[in-house]
């Protein structure tokens, strides 16, 4: 296995340095997990994210959320008794229950707290997280079907549909593209893609059972990829709820940093794989981080290079 990249240069007459030939330099990277190849610009090439004023837009969404304290009882789906007695699943102050709408042939929605209407990347803690896997963990347990993941969409650029932050969680008979691809790699390939990247520039930090890294061919804006033992995501124990929720919020603290307030997460296994990518907050006039290359053509193309993510992560795993 080696790491595969390429770089060219383009030229242009620009306008902004009167008309001067400039050249860029575009370097495409291939993963070699997964063939993919992503495409980096240099730093500064798209603008930044957007921030928004949050604090209004919680109270203009609060009214009517059904994942807050006073209605989520009344509002929320519950589980037939087969699946959860209490119709519910409580850990910490996180609420699971099933989605509205059914993604798979199990689909959970749990809120980190009906009190947290309001919760942004930097003030998400491990023990929040940890609670919020520890209910999705049970819900897989007492579905118990082929193929169990964990996904986060953190507010509406990630694709949810409802302010409130929460976790979703989906149990099917049938793989995603992404599990049927991760779940054919040989461990091998895997173990020796941990073992290319361990001294690295790219290198997170490794716990007892997690390893982290920032991928080499970003799958999107700042993925971050960690990797844990051959267990599905149906089968975290404590302590790998606690490596893996320590591990998210250094991640989401490096995100905040650089200005984004959205993310999603996919928690898939065996082997234990979790990929996280930054979303921007769009703005009626503010950029998507998703454009045609990643979209319709299957290549991200960012200018947040990984080298940079990872140091910046590694300055908050602990
Ligand atoms: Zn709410």
């Amino acid at each position: 296995m080696r790491l595969r990249s390429e770089r060219f240069e383009t030229e242009i007459l620009d306008p902004r340095r009167e008309f001067a030939v400039t050249r860029t330099a575009v370097e495409v990277r291939w993963d070699p997990l997964t063939e993919r190849t992503a495409r980096l610009l240099p730093e500064g090439s798209v603008p930044p994210p957007v921030r928004h004023d949050f604090a209004a837009l919680a109270e203009s969404t609060r009214p009517g959320c059904p994942f807050c304290m006073d209605a989520i009882e009344r509002e929320t789906p519950r589980f037939p008794p087969a699946v959860s007695p209490a119709g519910r699943i409580r850990r910490g102050e996180a609420v699971l229950f099933p989605n509205l709408v059914g993604y798979a042939q199990w689909s959970s929605v749990s809120v980190y707290s009906p009190a947290l209407h309001l919760l942004p990347l930097d003030e998400i803690t491990p023990t929040l997280l940890a609670d919020n896997l520890a209910a999705q963990v049970e819900f897989l347990q007492s579905v118990d079907e082929r193929w169990p993941a964990v996904n986060a969409n953190h507010l509406p650029p990630a694709g949810s549909s409802i302010f409130h932050p929460h976790l979703q969680g989906t149990a099917s008979p049938l793989p995603t593209n992404a599990q049927r691809l991760l779940a054919e790699l040989p461990p091998a390939t895997v173990r020796e893609y941990i073992a290319l990247e361990r001294d690295g520039d790219r290198h997170i930090g490794a716990g007892a059972r997690v390893e982290w890294l920032a991928s080499y061919a970003p799958a999107g804006v700042g993925e971050v990829r960690a990797f844990g033992p051959a267990v599905s995501a149906a089968e975290l124990d404590v302590e790998l709820l606690g490596e893996l929720a320590s591990g998210i919020v250094a991640v989401l603290r490096a995100y905040a940093e650089l200005g984004f307030e959205s993310f999603n997460f996919a928690l898939t296994g065996p082997p234990l794989i979790l990929r996280l990518v930054a979303r921007a907050y769009f703005a009626p006039t503010g950029r998507s981080d998703v454009m045609w290359s990643e979209r319709l053509h299957d290549e991200a193309a960012t200018d947040l290079v990984p080298e940079r993510l990872a140091a910046l992560v590694r300055g908050r795993y602990v």
